[in-house]
């Protein structure tokens, strides 16, 4: 066991939606957080994020900072989300090694594994086929960083861990029009097609893939139950075991927000993965289960949005 209280713990990507989540869950644990901003420390670089490490000298880290967008920013940004994830994750695991971190936990994507890989998607999955090509660069950036904690784990016996999060969607996501995620791309398109009294509201895709969705607090909550008990080598699949069509989870977000207009599909744009649900199976057994529901999940992210809480880069 690796009680967080009384330890020093650092949060790479505070401002995030998944890393402002874990903060906000270790609030919960007598423990002393560490948070840097951008310009305080730019964690693609290693010499800034070893002197950062040198001076508040943490016990544990979660590292949530990275590049991340939706299908669309992938495909315009791939040296940032291959180039920039790739520097984050060797950066801030060797200086984490380098200082002597007791425990880290790098936190992926379900997009690791194979588009073809047997569903649900189990761990072994990892590096049995090619990857969905509109995600690729961010995969193999993520790929790079759980081979990274095996690699430490392996030749220094550093207790480095890897969780590979679901589809996720909560407080503080992005809403770029284009770059967003789906969550928060339908959240702000249908309450704008509301306030505008629009007659339909275009959604992207046939409607047919499916996804599984997690709240990011739920994502927060396990992180830290893991990192406090756990230790594995390999990726750890975290997420809830149901799938839902686009296009109800469309329907599901204009319920939330309150539109009560037309769903329309514009298949010119990509559906990406055909399904990519994640076996949890582990993670059950561990004894860890989600709690928050999807419309209960959803009503607290648009309240979020229309409170101000999101970003738009
Ligand atoms: P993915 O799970 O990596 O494909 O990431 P996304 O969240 O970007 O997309 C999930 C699915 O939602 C894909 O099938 C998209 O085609 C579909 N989708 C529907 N409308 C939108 C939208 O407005 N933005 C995004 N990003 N995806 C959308």
């Amino acid at each position: 066991a690796f009680p967080l209280a009384g330890r020093r713990v650092f949060v790479a990507g505070p401002h995030g939606m998944v890393g402002s989540a874990i903060v906000r869950r270790l609030a919960r644990v007598e423990c002393e957080v560490l948070t840097a901003g951008r310009t305080e420390c730019d964690l693609r670089d290693p010499a800034a994020v070893t002197e950062f490490f040198a001076r508040t000298r943490p016990d544990a880290v979660f590292l949530a900072a990275a590049v991340v967008g939706g299908i669309h920013a992938n495909a315009a940004y791939p040296v940032d989300f291959l180039h920039d994830n790739l520097m984050i994750a060797a950066s801030v695991i060797g200086a984490a090694h380098r200082a002597g971190v007791a425990k880290l936990m790098f936190l992926g994507s379900s997009c690791i594994y194979p588009k073809h890989a047997p569903q649900p998607m189990t761990e072994d999955a990892l590096l049995t086929g090619p990857l969905e090509p509109t995600n690729e660069p961010y995969a193999i950036a993520k790929i790079a960083g759980i081979k990274l904690c095996d690699a430490y784990r392996r030749q220094y016996g550093a207790d480095f861990v890897s969780v590979m999060p679901t589809n996720l969607y909560g407080r503080g996501d992005n809403y770029h029009p284009e770059n967003a995620h789906v969550p928060a791309a339908l959240i702000r398109r249908f309450d704008a097609a509301k306030r505008d009294g629009a007659e339909s509201v275009t959604v992207w895709g046939t409607g047919t893939p499916l996804r599984e969705f997690l709240c990011a607090d739920d994502l927060a909550d396990a992180c830290v139950f893991l990192m406090e008990r756990q230790s594995w080598a390999g990726p750890l699949n975290i997420g809830t075991g149901d799938e839902v069509s686009i296009a109800d989870f469309a329907r599901t977000v204009a319920e939330v927000v309150g539109y009560d207009g037309r769903i329309a599909f514009d298949t010119s744009r990509p559906d990406g993965a055909p399904r990519k649900r994640l076996d949890v199976s582990r993670l059950t057994a561990l004894g860890w289960r989600p709690r928050i529901s999807l419309r209960e999940g959803l009503a607290a992210a648009y309240a979020d949005y229309l409170a101000g809480g999101g970003r738009y880069r």
